[in-house]
């Protein structure tokens, strides 16, 4: 069933759990995700990044992730992740999404804030939830690693944020990074610990695949409730395409794209286990 942002993170608040974000630009990927969801029978969430859409556009994607999360067993939440163009947000809103990640976050601060009341206002209209950004995640989407660092969001900064938006979601940068991680990050928990109970409002965490199932279960116990995760999933798609090619002659490309979604649908399965505290 499709469920907006704001629902299926209060569920995960009640449940102490996170749930799964997991980009589907693809019908394998979607198919993966839904699937492993299913079989477990956790609330799960699945995105759109605005930053692929020219691999997978929005316009035909999205009302197939829309009508996917209405048939699904379990609540589903079809999010645009990092959207930066109000435009660009309208359009999945026209589409049926019920959440949005207004991303102002390389803005100065009153700017983003500023841009992000008024997605806010927008989404409203929608029954839409939205997801917001303070302090720089290291990299984008694209996954080129972490190499300046992030910039730690400032929890007094991030209540002033968060009350002033009204936004249903908030994404501290505490030591993630996008893509695959170079090095072991450093996770400041605390500092999760504290946005959390200031703002009181649901966390996000970006960058949140790599990293170890130990610091998953500190950071949901500390106010995470949305877990992005997508690169090591895909990898594994990619390995396992890798792997057949080199093993066998391949004719049929959908026999790669099958390969694929079994080693998405296993690493995706794997993730939301840790997240719901599932053995
Ligand atoms: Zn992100």
């Amino acid at each position: 069933m499709l469920i907006n942002l704001k629902e299926i993170l209060l569920l995960c608040e009640n449940n102490g759990i996170a749930a799964g974000a997991f980009n589907t630009p693809n019908l394998e990927c979607l198919n993966a995700v839904l699937d492993a969801a299913e079989s477990l029978g956790v609330p799960v969430i699945i995105s759109h990044a605005e930053l692929h859409e020219n691999v997978s556009r929005l316009s035909v994607i999205g009302p197939i992730m829309v009508e996917a999360a209405k048939k699904s067993s379990v609540p589903v939440c079809v999010h645009l992740d990092h959207c930066e163009t109000i435009s660009y947000m309208k359009e999945a809103l026209e589409i049926g999404f019920t959440g949005v990640m207004y991303d102002g976050s390389t803005l100065p601060f009153e700017e983003n804030l500023k841009n992000t009341k008024g997605a806010v206002r927008i989404a409203r209209n929608f029954n839409c939830g939205v997801e917001a950004e303070l302090g720089a995640l290291a990299s984008r989407e694209s996954g080129h690693g972490n190499a300046g660092g992030p910039v730690y969001t400032d929890p007094d900064e991030a209540l002033l944020f968060c009350s002033e938006t009204g936004i249903d979601a908030f994404a501290p940068s505490f030591g993630t990074a996008h893509g695959i991680y170079k090095s072991k990050p450093m996770l400041d928990f605390e500092r999760v610990r504290i946005i959390h109970e200031k703002t009181g409002l649901p966390l996000v965490m970006h960058g949140g695949s790599g990293v170890s199932d130990e610091d998953y279960r500190k950071g949901i116990n500390n106010g995470l409730r949305k877990i992005n995760y997508y690169t090591y999933m895909s990898h594994a798609g990619t390995l396992a395409v890798k792997e057949m090619l080199e093993k066998q002659d391949v004719t049929f490309f959908h026999d790669l794209a099958y390969a694929a979604e079994k080693a998405m649908f296993e690493d995706s399965l794997k993730a939301m286990k840790v997240f719901a505290g599932i053995n």
